[in-house]
C-alpha cells in the first residue's frame, strides 16, 4: 500500500513537469536524433528546429514536447551531421559535366564547394545561379582561373590541360588581373606553379591589401618556407612540399631556377613535368626529417592550411576508381562521360604501380599525420571531376583516407564542415548545428564516429531548409542516370 502511494506521487510529480505540447508554425522539428558537433562530438537526444531556411532552435529532447500538428522526422537510432564541403573542385574541368554537378553534390551531402580554379565568366555564373537558387545548389565559393606565369600550365592546350589558367607575363599584368578579379567579387586567388618569386609576393601582398586568401601550389621558383612567410594562406596537394623537405632543398631549387629561365616560354605543362622528373623522387630519398620539423612549425606559425587531397594525389597508386562501388557512381555522369571513364580506368586496373609511386603515395599519408599533429588546419578535397573523381561520391573517399593518415572520424569531420566554414569566415553561418546558422545538414543512418564510411549511408540532406529524403535523392540521382 506504502509502495502504491509513492508510486501515485511520482506519476503525479512527472506529469506536473511534463513539457506541455508546443507547436512551431511553419517549421521542420527533426526529434530525437544524435547531432555531431565538429569539436564536442556526439550529443545524443535532440530535437532540432529548422525554419526559414536556418536552425532556428536546438533542445534536449526530454526539454520538449511536440504537438503531433507539427511537421516532424523521426530522428532515432540516426545521426545529424553538419552539411560536408568539398574544398577542392573545378566546374569548369569538364563542362559537359558541370551542369550535373549541383545534384552530384547534393545528393553526397555536399552542401558547399570551393572552386579553385576555373575561366572566371563560367565559375561566376555558376556561382549566380547556385546563389539563385540557394536550396537546389551547393554554396559556391570561386577564385576564378589559377594564377599563373609565362609558362602556363592550364593553357588549352590539350584535354588534359582545359584552360584553368591565366598566363601573367609581368607583375603589371598581375597587379591588372588580381584587381579585376577582386571587382569582379571572387572568395579567394588560387596561386599557381609557374609565377615567378615577384609575381608571387606581388599577388600575395595585394591580397592582403583587399583581404582575400591566396591558396596555391608553391611556385616551383620558391620554396615553402618563403611562400607561407609572404603569406600563403593554404597550399593545395601539399604541392612541391617534398621539394623543400629534402637535405638537399637548396640545391634543387637552385637547379628549378635555372630550368625555369633557360625553358621560359616552353608549354607549362612540360616543364613542369620535367621539373617534376627531374627532382619529386630525388627529394623523397633525400627525405630530411628535421627539415620537414622546421617547414612544419613554419606553417602552424603562419596558419598555411592545407587541403591534402589524398584520394587525387595517390590515386595512381591505390586506384579507387577502379574499385566497383566507384565505378557505380559513373552511372550518374552524362553518357559519353561515363563511359569513356569506366573505359579508362578499367584499362588502368592491372597497369604496374612504380616503387617509386607507392613510396610517394605513403609519404603523403605519413606527411597528413605530422601536419595533424603539427596542429595545421586541413581542409577535406578532391579536385573533381579531375582524374575520374566523381563529384560528391569522392569526397567520402577523401574522409577515409583522412582517418587511413591518422586524424580521428570526428577530426576528419571537421575538416569537411567547421574548417571550411572558418576559412572563409562564415563561422557564425555554417559548419555546426547550432541555433541560427544554415540549416545545411545531413542525416545518417549509422554513426560516422564509428566508422567514418558511415558519412555514406545518406538518409536525408537539408539544404537552407529544404528537405530531401532519400527517395527524393534517388529521384535526383535516377535523373541523372536517364540523361
Ligand atoms: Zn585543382
Amino acid at each position: 500500500m506504502k509502495n502504491l502511494v509513492k508510486l501515485y506521487i511520482a506519476i503525479l510529480f512527472l506529469a506536473a513537469y511534463r513539457p506541455a505540447e508546443v507547436v512551431f508554425e511553419d517549421t521542420l522539428c527533426i526529434e530525437n536524433i544524435s547531432t555531431i558537433d565538429p569539436e564536442a562530438g556526439l550529443i545524443e537526444n535532440q530535437t532540432v528546429i529548422i525554419k526559414s531556411g536556418k536552425i532556428y532552435k536546438v533542445f534536449s529532447s526530454n526539454e520538449i514536447r511536440l504537438a503531433k500538428n507539427n511537421k516532424i522526422i523521426d530522428g532515432t537510432g540516426k545521426y545529424l551531421i553538419p552539411g560536408l564541403w568539398d574544398a577542392h573542385v573545378h566546374f569548369a574541368y569538364i563542362e559537359d559535366l558541370a551542369p550535373s554537378m549541383f545534384a552530384l553534390f547534393l545528393s553526397y551531402g555536399i552542401t558547399s564547394v570551393r572552386d579553385t580554379g576555373g575561366e572566371i565568366e563560367f565559375v561566376k555564373s555558376l556561382k549566380e545561379k547556385a546563389m539563385n537558387n540557394p536550396t537546389d545548389a551547393p554554396r559556391v565559393m570561386i577564385a576564378g582561373p589559377l594564377l599563373d606565369g609565362i609558362s602556363n600550365v592550364y593553357d588549352g592546350s590539350d584535354n588534359n590541360h582545359p584552360p584553368l589558367s591565366v598566363r601573367l607575363a609581368s607583375l603589371e599584368e598581375v597587379a591588372k588581373y588580381v584587381n579585376k578579379l577582386d571587382s569582379i567579387g571572387v572568395d579567394f586567388l588560387k596561386a599557381y606553379e609557374m609565377l615567378s618569386l615577384e609575381q608571387f609576393i606581388m599577388i600575395a601582398q595585394m591580397a592582403k591589401e583587399k583581404g582575400l586568401k591566396v591558396t596555391g601550389h608553391i611556385p616551383l621558383s620558391m620554396d615553402v618556407i618563403s611562400a607561407s612567410n609572404a603569406g600563403l594562406s593554404s597550399m593545395e596537394h601539399m604541392r612541391n612540399l617534398e621539394l623543400s623537405c629534402a637535405s638537399n632543398a637548396d640545391e634543387l631549387l637552385k637547379q628549378r631556377r635555372e630550368i625555369l629561365t633557360t625553358g621560359e616560354g616552353d608549354p607549362g605543362s612540360l616543364l613542369r613535368l620535367l621539373i617534376y622528373q627531374d627532382q619529386r623522387e630525388v627529394a623523397i630519398q633525400n627525405y630530411d626529417k628535421n627539415k620537414a620539423n622546421e617547414i612544419l612549425q613554419v606553417l602552424a606559425k603562419n596558419q598555411t592550411w592545407q587541403i591534402p587531397t589524398l584520394v587525387l594525389s595517390t590515386a595512381s597508386s591505390e586506384k579507387y576508381f577502379t574499385y566497383p562501388e566507384w565505378q557505380e557512381s559513373f552511372k550518374y555522369l552524362p553518357d559519353s562521360i561515363g563511359q569513356q571513364w569506366k573505359k579508362n580506368t578499367d584499362a588502368m586496373k592491372d597497369g604496374k604501380v612504380t616503387p617509386f609511386r607507392q613510396q610517394y603515395s605513403r609519404w603523403l599519408f605519413d606527411m597528413v599525420k605530422k601536419i595533424h599533429q603539427a596542429d595545421i588546419d586541413i581542409m577535406a578535397g578532391t579536385d573533381c571531376p579531375i582524374f575520374y573523381m566523381t563529384p560528391g561520391y569522392s569526397l567520402h573517399q577523401e574522409l577515409i583516407m583522412l582517418v587511413e593518415a591518422g586524424l580521428s572520424p570526428l577530426d576528419a569531420l571537421k575538416t569537411a564542415t567547421l574548417n571550411p566554414a572558418k576559412y572563409f569566415n562564415l563561422e557564425n553561418e555554417l559548419g555546426s548545428i547550432q541555433e541560427n546558422k544554415w540549416a545545411d545538414l545531413v542525416i545518417l543512418d549509422a554513426n560516422p564516429l564509428e566508422d567514418i564510411r558511415n558519412t555514406q549511408r545518406i538518409n536525408a540532406v537539408i539544404k537552407q531548409g529544404k528537405y530531401y529524403d532519400r527517395k527524393k535523392i534517388d529521384q535526383l540521382l535516377a535523373h541523372l542516370s536517364e540523361k
